[in-house]
C-alpha cells in the first residue's frame, strides 16, 4: 500500500487526534469548573465550622489557632464600633438643621417665598 493509498486513513487519524484533543480540551475546562465548585463548596464549609467554634468558645482557645481566634476577635469588635459610628452620624444626619427660613405666621422653615404651609409671606 502506497502513500496515497493511505492517506484516507492517516487523514482520518489525524482528524480523530484533532477531535480527541479536543474533546480532552472541553474534559480539562469542565473538571477545571468542577474543582472549583467544590473548593467554594469547601471554603464555605471550613467558613461554618469556624463560626461555629468561634461561637462555641467564648474563652480559651488553643494555642495553635489563637491568633487567628485573636483576629476574628479584634475584626467582630471594629466591625461593632463602625456599626455605632454609622449610627450615631445617621443620627446627626438626621437632627441637622433644615435649610431655610422660619415662617413668621406658623413657624414652618421653607426656601420659598411663601410658605408651603399656611401661605404667608417667608420675609428675609
Ligand atoms: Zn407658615
Amino acid at each position: 500500500m502506497s502513500f496515497f493509498d493511505e492517506l484516507p486513513q492517516r487523514a482520518r487519524g489525524m482528524a480523530g487526534a484533532v477531535g480527541e484533543k479536543a474533546r480532552e480540551a472541553v474534559d480539562s475546562a469542565k473538571i477545571s469548573a468542577a474543582i472549583l465548585t467544590e473548593k467554594r463548596e469547601l471554603s464555605k464549609n471550613y467558613h461554618a465550622i469556624g463560626q461555629w467554634y468561634v461561637c462555641e468558645h467564648s474563652g480559651e482557645v488553643p494555642e495553635a489557632i489563637a491568633d487567628v481566634v485573636a483576629a476574628v476577635r479584634a475584626s467582630q469588635e471594629k466591625i461593632s464600633e463602625l456599626q455605632a459610628r454609622r449610627e450615631a452620624a445617621e443620627a446627626a444626619e438626621a437632627v441637622e438643621e433644615p435649610e431655610g427660613a422660619v415662617c413668621p405666621v406658623c413657624g414652618k422653615i421653607s426656601v420659598s417665598k411663601f410658605c408651603p404651609h399656611c401661605g404667608a409671606p417667608m420675609g428675609e
